[in-house]
């Protein structure tokens, strides 16, 4: 079951300055009221130090909150003389959490542009998905954000993105859809205003991903 979503609307950086972080003490207050809501002991052995790892795993779950997805980008560009052609990192594995119920996604991105004389590092394509990925999201909003600061900040001629990823929150619980993806993809740019260039977009990326 592949539900396609494309063109979604470019969502805004959803890093938020104004919000206000609480301690670790009442984070690890939080995830202990969550443990006597699951029905558990939290004073029991093997739970003690559980808040504890929730609150630090938490900080690494969603770092990404604290980087900046432009900046990553921003003092990275090269000048190519000569190659003005599609540049595509494909098969970007990511892990997420969907907004809705805090549990993961789990899939890959594929990321593709249309340079206008320079290029970036393509270490730098990964360290975006990355970022976005270290925050709470739907599949939507992560599509339109890489999509969307990569077009804002190196200003290529166009830029294709497309993820595919299962959504735990689906595989585990409700309609139970154990194994059906979800594919999103956005264009910008010349991508956007032609037909072919998506088709050889989802060619390159197809192409090698068969068998
Ligand atoms: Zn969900």
């Amino acid at each position: 079951m592949d539900a396609v979503i494309k063109n979604f609307p470019r969502a805004e950086d959803s890093k938020n300055p104004d919000i206000k972080r609480p301690t670790q003490a009442e984070a690890e207050a939080a995830v202990r009221t969550l443990l006597l809501w699951t029905g558990d002991n939290p004073d029991r052995e093997g739970l003690k130090d559980t808040p504890r790892r929730v609150a630090k795993a938490y900080r690494e779950l969603f770092a990404g909150y604290a980087q900046d997805p432009a900046e990553e980008l921003g003092r990275t560009f090269e000048e190519v003389a000569g190659y003005d052609d599609m540049v595509l990192v494909k098969d970007i594995p990511f892990h997420s959490h969907c907004e809705h119920h805090m549990v993961p996604i789990i899939g890959k991105a594929h990321v593709a542009y249309l340079p206008d004389g320079r290029v970036l590092g393509l270490s730098k394509i990964a360290r975006v998905v990355d970022i976005f990925a270290h925050r709470l999201q739907t599949q939507e909003a992560m599509t339109a954000q890489i999509a969307g600061v990569i077009q804002d900040v190196l200003n290529p001629r166009g830029v294709a993105v497309m993820i595919e990823a299962e959504h735990m929150c689906m595989a585990m619980r409700g309609i139970r859809k154990q194994g059906s993806t979800t594919l999103t993809s956005t264009f910008t740019g010349s991508f956007k205003d032609s037909p072919e260039e998506q088709v050889r977009f989802v060619t390159m990326v197809r192409d090698g991903n068969r068998g």
